[in-house]
């Protein structure tokens, strides 16, 4: 039976069985996506009898894979228990726990933690706590936030506003927030670091454009900087330049705006340590953070709010709580499996096998699509991340003189549709920054954090293979 969905998203297999059950859900993706059934760490099977592997742990959140015995009791453990009660009248013991765990993990950047049922609702969570906090402080007019280009922050109106996504922007933007929402550029040195130009002099430029924009609004108006500490889907596991961060919360230090990080995607373990913010030299803790996928693995939908001694104790101090909250925020059930997770990742040292498995990954990426004669070699413009967090950006305005022919589809999406069909589970987007300079199409690889030497060599059999057969087909 034809599907209902109006389906999101990377697209569905074109080569597809079609589905064998009939749907009501309103889809993300232009057709009805195949039905997973069930999964075991990083395979995933189809109602079809088909076995994914699943190389992108669902968006970057499946990080112990799917199955995990420890974590499936934790669950049945905490129902038994405790399923529910409201965050505004009791609290629950998971979620102290959590709230615990989190603020040590930490080491002294934050005093409090605010949970919530995802990642879009820990950013608007973040963003309403700054400006309480500014509002606490007596300063009411700080109203303005400023963020990056070629970032993603969520997909409800207002975080969607802090985006700076084009094409998931449209067809918002009319009904987006524009007044307060200002964006500067992003810290992407191979695209956008001038010949002339040392990485420093990049930082520095990166800075002043910063300083310049709080001047022009009055930094007294700005309410926090916000950027993502690694930049997820809007250009695929991205990182900034050295000295980046350190240098940018400086410049907020130097007009007391807030220093907010969006770790939703590239925390929690994701980047090879339990912050992205650990990862660079720079080690530059934020005032408040938000925290998502990593957080539950999958087995629970949760995200987090991580918040600074000063910020927490603006609130505390003044009108004594944080004016903001959801039904499911605090849930029970959710802090528990989060708990359950992160005692995995801990005890099977799995931040450990990520970063060498991630190296792994790129050592043979890089050796099948970029070594010379190979024939992605032309085209593959980048291979970069860290921990268990790549991508592969592609770029086809080379020197090559060729242009693909893919009957007006974009190549990363071709290629992760052909991916799927080989039975490997990737997210391609293509050319969705659409700013100047940024022609790219980048792949996304994020396994879970547990994968093998051996899966990581069938991952990226599977995917070279993929783009060379839509290199061969399009040429
Ligand atoms: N921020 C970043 C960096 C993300 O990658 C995402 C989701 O991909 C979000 C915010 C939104 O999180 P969610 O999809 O859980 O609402």
């Amino acid at each position: 039976m034809p599907s209902k969905l109006l389906s999101n998203g990377p697209p569905a297999p074109e080569k597809r069985v079609p589905p064998s059950r009939p749907t009501a859900i309103l889809h993300r993706t232009p057709s009805q996506p195949p039905i997973a059934v069930s999964g075991e760490g990083i395979n995933v099977t189809l109602d079809d009898g088909r076995v994914l592997i699943d190389a992108i742990g669902g968006v970057a959140v499946a990080c112990i894979g799917n199955g995990h015995r420890v974590v499936q009791k934790a669950i049945r453990d905490q129902a038994d228990k405790l399923a529910y009660v409201y965050n505004l009248q009791l609290s629950n013991e998971p979620a102290e726990e959590l709230a615990r765990m989190l603020v040590d993990s930490g080491k002294g950047a934050f005093e409090y933690c605010g949970f919530f049922a995802g990642g879009s609702e820990a950013m608007e969570g973040a963003m309403k706590l700054a400006r309480q906090y500014w509002f606490e402080k007596k300063q009411p007019q700080r109203k303005n936030f400023i963020s990056r280009h070629l970032s993603y922050h969520g997909n409800t109106v207002t975080t969607l506003s802090l985006s700076g996504h084009p094409t998931r922007r449209v067809p918002f933007e009319e009904i987006l927030h524009h007044d307060n929402f200002h964006k500067v550029s992003p810290a992407y040195a191979k695209r956008f670091q001038r010949p002339e130009e040392s990485e420093e002099q990049y930082v520095e430029r990166l800075c002043q454009e910063l300083e310049d924009t709080f001047l022009t609004l009055g930094p007294d108006t700005v309410i926090g900087f916000v950027a993502e500490t690694v930049v997820g889907t809007s250009t695929g596991a991205l990182a900034a330049p050295k000295g980046y961060f350190k240098a940018i919360k400086s410049v907020c230090r130097k007009y007391s705006v807030l220093f907010i990080l969006d770790e939703i995607m590239c925390g929690m373990g994701r980047m090879g340590t339990t912050h992205a913010w650990e990862s660079f030299g720079d080690n530059e803790p934020p005032d408040i953070q938000t925290v998502a996928k990593g957080l539950g693995g999958g087995y629970a939908s949760i995200g987090a709010v991580l918040v600074s001694k000063e910020v927490a104790e603006a609130i505390r101090d003044n009108n004594g709580f944080w004016k903001h909250g959801h039904t499911y925020q605090a849930h029970p059930l959710s802090c528990a499996t989060a708990i359950a997770v992160q005692k995995v990742i801990a005890a099977e040292n799995l931040l450990e096998n990520g970063r060498q498995t991630g190296e792994y990954l790129a050592e043979l990426l890089r050796e099948r699509l970029q070594s010379p004669g190979a024939l992605a070699e032309p085209f593959t413009f980048d291979v970069r991340g860290g921990g268990s967090f790549w991508a592969v950006e592609f770029d086809f305005t080379g020197p090559t003189g060729k242009t693909l022919n893919l009957k007006g589809k974009q190549f990363a999406s071709v290629v992760t549709t052909r991916c799927m069909e080989h039975g490997l589970l990737v997210m391609g987007r293509s050319g969705g920054a659409n700013i100047k300079g940024t022609e790219g199409d980048h792949i996304i690889l994020a396994p879970a954090y547990n994968i093998t030497k051996k899966e990581v060599e069938r991952v990226v059999d599977l995917f070279v293979e993929s783009v060379e057969e839509v290199l061969r087909e399009s040429l």
